[in-house]
């Protein structure tokens, strides 16, 4: 498989450190509030690239944490804590916050046939290994404690920009030009491990340790986690591309100062869902989710779609005209498997079709072109020259990976443009009737008719089915 790997900014040959157990690392969920589709967007990815390597082969072991602690609002240091403004906004305690938006993420994820990852844990059942973690660092003198606080020193960190690209100059103009400056760090970038002199006087999330009374800083729990599931070294770490800094910066400077060694391989991110304001992101408050486009009469899976209709790569912009396209053809796909689903009577287990099921691996295996893997579907579904038991057992081997449901429904169902079109010609045709134009109106029942439309007229008006 070949993948893009922020690290070396190539496209790169991936080689797991054991060929029988990738180790993969995912970010996850702030619970504070509910996971928007943008959000989404990146766990879709995600979920497509742990599919693709099962369907390449190989088990994949994979870890994400919720962080229910030490998200600070800025994602640097300044700011409030995200889960104690939650807090305020609710009137709930900061565990009732988290526990409510992680049952709401995973409601997300069942909707959008995204597998949950083997191990998720909440970041605050680690607080004892993030301890050690920062006692070790102190050891080593990569940390230092000022005004109370634990704080990484970057200078010790010889590749600390390496995997952002960044200079020392863009880091500190570009990336903190609204954080409030903290004289008690001895470099600007560098960033909190533990703090117990908190800014907030009513911080209700804080534990005992050997550096006082206080709390993680929220980038350590993502390298404590991963080691403590994975191993000193792990293959695969995600996310989207705005946790590339300071988030995983911050996760590789601690990890390596840690182990004494490179920790992780290949770093993949997922580029933005946008709305026509630019990124769009919780703090902006007027966020899609899925309950709203559910809502609304979408299928979540129709917005699925319309992610793997692009690469992980480049930037989204969402609106709804190309939800609805997506939809629309989302259900058109669903309704030609039906057709072919109901010609085969014989289900016996056939030998997968080698030059379908290559292409389409060579799809995935191309930087996880998910639309060329796409293309490869329904040329499938076109293809005269193969059966349709043959097209249906790999289509079922496609969704394991796509987890669209394609074979899922047994009725056919009409688009929304379907549905205008029928009813533009029952209009046309109750016309014709009224004007006693019968042939018109004959005509127009045929025509219905070989769209697969079954019209009657009833006493209430003409009504129409879906021949199945
Ligand atoms: P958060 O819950 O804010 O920690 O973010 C969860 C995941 O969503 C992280 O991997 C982010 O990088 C990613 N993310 C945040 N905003 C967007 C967006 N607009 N489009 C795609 N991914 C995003
Ligand atoms: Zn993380």
């Amino acid at each position: 498989m070949k993948i893009y790997n922020t690290l070396s900014k190539k496209v790169e040959e991936f080689i797991p450190i054991d060929k029988n157990e990738v180790k993969m690392y995912t970010c996850g969920p702030t619970v504070y509030s509910y996971a928007h589709i943008g959000n989404l967007r990146t766990y879709i990815f995600e979920d497509m690239l742990e599919k693709t390597l099962n369907l390449l082969g190989y088990k994949v072991k994979r870890v994400m944490n919720i962080t229910d602690v030490g998200h600070i609002v800025s994602d640097a240091d300044d700011g409030e804590d995200k889960m104690m403004l939650a807090s305020k906004r609710e009137g709930k305690t900061a565990n009732e916050i988290a526990e409510f938006y992680t049952e709401a993420f995973m409601k997300d994820l069942d909707e959008l046939n995204i597998k949950k990852p083997e191990i998720i844990e909440k970041a605050t059942n680690h607080i004892d290994d993030y301890i050690e973690m920062i006692q070790e660092l102190l050891r080593k003198e990569y940390a230092y404690i000022s005004n109370g606080n634990v704080y990484f020193d970057i200078s010790k960190a010889p590749n600390y920009y390496e995997l952002s690209g960044r200079t020392e100059d863009n880091n500190i103009i570009g990336a903190r030009e609204d954080v409030e400056e903290d004289i008690y760090k001895r470099n600007p970038a560098d960033f909190a491990l533990w703090m117990t002199n908190s800014k907030f006087s009513n911080q209700e999330q804080k534990w005992n340790s050997p550096f006082g009374v206080g709390y993680p800083g929220w980038h350590i729990e993502c390298s404590c986690m991963a080691m403590k599931y994975l191993g000193e070294k792990i293959d695969i770490h995600c996310g989207g591309v705005d946790n590339i800094f300071p988030h995983h910066t911050n996760e590789i400077a601690q990890s390596e100062a840690y182990t004494g060694s490179k920790w992780c391989n290949y770093w993949i991110h997922g580029e933005y869902l946008n709305d026509k304001t630019g990124k769009m992101s919780k703090s902006k408050g007027d966020f899609l989710t899925i309950e709203l486009l559910k809502s609304k009469g979408y299928n979540p899976l129709a917005y699925r779609f319309m992610c793997l209709q692009s690469h992980y790569r480049n930037q989204l912009v969402f609106s709804y005209e190309s939800l609805d396209i997506a939809q629309n053809a989302y259900v058109k796909l669903k309704n030609r498997i039906i057709k072919i689903k109901n010609n085969v009577s014989n289900t016996q287990n056939i030998e997968l079709n080698k030059r379908y099921i290559d292409e389409f691996k060579n799809a995935l295996s191309d930087d996880l072109n998910t639309s060329n893997a796409l293309t490869v579907l329904y040329n499938c579904i076109k293809d005269e020259e193969i059966s349709d038991l043959e097209k249906l057992v790999l289509i079922k081997e496609f969704d394991k990976v796509l987890s669209l449901s394609l074979l899922e429904e047994k009725n056919i169902e009409l688009t929304d443009d379907e549905k205008i079109k029928i009813e533009q010609l029952l209009e046309e045709r109750n016309n014709a009737k009224k004007e006693k134009n019968y042939e018109l109106a004959d005509k127009i029942r045929n025509d219905l008719n070989e769209m697969g439309i079954i019209i009657k007229d009833t006493r209430e008006g003409t009504i129409y089915e879906v021949k199945q």
